[in-house]
């Protein structure tokens, strides 16, 4: 396939907006749609550069990149010379949709059961919340069966009745010339059922808009990106079909010093320089209660200490991740004259006779590799 400019593949200029773009490409999908061209390859060939055109410029994020970076941009995301992406099909299933069969079913009768809408919910919590789990209750906007008809869309006491126009066929068939045509009924716009006294509560569709309050569990070492699912709590399906599912999709706050990667803790403390030499303990305050973190004697600037078990806990319950901390020698600014006097004896009494530069080879890692290692 070529790498023919995607603006130009859709026919709009590159200050194009959002529904200028989904407009030109679905003007081109239903013009070069396989099924209004049955074994015309040029016109698929046509169909999926529109789609793989649409695929990037139909999203803010894949069209920004490939402004700045051309095709190289977005070459993972497209379907790109590997050919069709059966994908971008589904992707699509919504602008298209009824035009082209792609929302099921295809011809015949309308209006069966069909499953509801799954739902996204996009759910803030803190970082001690990723950490300790948590309970929440959200509110969902979503479809539900009208309680007062089940569905029906028949006022209480009524009930559906065979459209009289197509005999519950959903389609008329008419004959012209030598051919005999059907096209969907106009009078039950092809359910085969009319509802001759709407119910009042949903004013015959069978549904209304409820705001539903759901409990999501949070569980312990959930990651930020995270999406939980809950099963049946989508919208409603249409005539008796099953019920969607809800995603919640889980945003972590970052904290202030920890930092998460994969299942370990990663902080950064200042430790005053003598405790580096001498050694010492002091408490950080964890997300779990306090910890005691050991400096050993003679640490050097950079030099990380571990704690095994005492980072996040596995979000599967495979027990916790590590906590690395990492000393940095806190080299005071602020000193008393006697302060001054002190640290001047020390050195006098280290007989340093030359201060040489050495490799970085040295016995200890260089403290911006040990960052790089840590903090990525
Ligand atoms: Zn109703
Ligand atoms: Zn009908």
């Amino acid at each position: 396939m070529s790498r023919r400019d995607y603006y130009e593949t859709l026919g709009v200029s590159r200050d194009a907006g959002e529904q200028e773009i989904k407009s030109a490409y679905r003007k081109l999908a239903l013009k070069y749609h396989p099924d209004r061209n049955p074994g015309d390859k040029a016109a698929e060939d046509q169909f999926k550069e529109a789609a793989e055109a649409y695929s990037v410029l139909g999203d803010a994020d894949k069209r920004a990149r490939y402004d700045r970076f051309g095709h190289a941009g977005v070459s993972g995301a497209a379907a790109g010379a590997a050919g069709f992406n059966a994908d971008i099909f589904a992707d699509f299933s919504d602008i298209l949709g009824d035009f082209l069969g792609f929302g099921g079913g295809g011809g015949g009768r309308r209006g069966g059961p069909a499953r509801g809408a799954d739902l996204r919910y996009d759910l803030e919590i803190s970082f001690e919340d990723s950490f300790a789990g948590t309970e929440t209750t959200i509110q969902i906007p979503r479809e539900e069966t009208c309680e007062s008809c089940h569905g029906s869309g028949a006022a209480p006491g009524t009930s559906r009745e065979t459209c009289p126009q197509c005999q519950g066929r959903g389609q008329i068939r008419y004959q012209q010339g030598f051919l005999v045509v059907a096209r969907t009924c106009g009078q039950c716009r092809g359910t085969g059922q009319i509802v001759p006294k709407p119910c009042p509560a949903c004013r015959g569709a069978g549904r209304t808009a409820r705001d539903r309050r759901v409990t999501v569990k949070i569980p312990a070492g959930i990651a930020d990106g995270q999406r939980l699912r809950l099963h049946g709590e989508g919208e409603h399906g249409a005539a008796g079909g099953p019920t969607g599912d809800l995603y919640v999709v889980v945003h972590v706050r970052p904290h202030s010093f920890f930092h998460r990667e994969g299942d370990d803790l990663f902080a950064e403390v200042p430790v005053p320089f003598h405790m580096m030499a001498l050694g010492g303990t002091f408490p950080i305050e964890g997300l779990a209660g306090p910890i005691d973190v050991s400096v050993p004697a003679g640490s050097a600037n950079g030099e990380v200490v571990s704690y095994r078990g005492k980072g996040m806990p596995n979000v599967s319950g495979h027990g916790r991740g590590a906590l690395h901390v990492r000393l940095v020698v806190d080299v005071p600014r602020k000193l008393t004259k006697e302060q001054k006097k002190l640290i001047d004896q020390l050195g006098k009494s280290m007989t340093v006779d030359r201060i040489e530069p050495r490799s970085l080879d040295a016995e200890e890692k260089p403290f911006f590799e040990n960052v790089k290692d840590l903090f990525g």
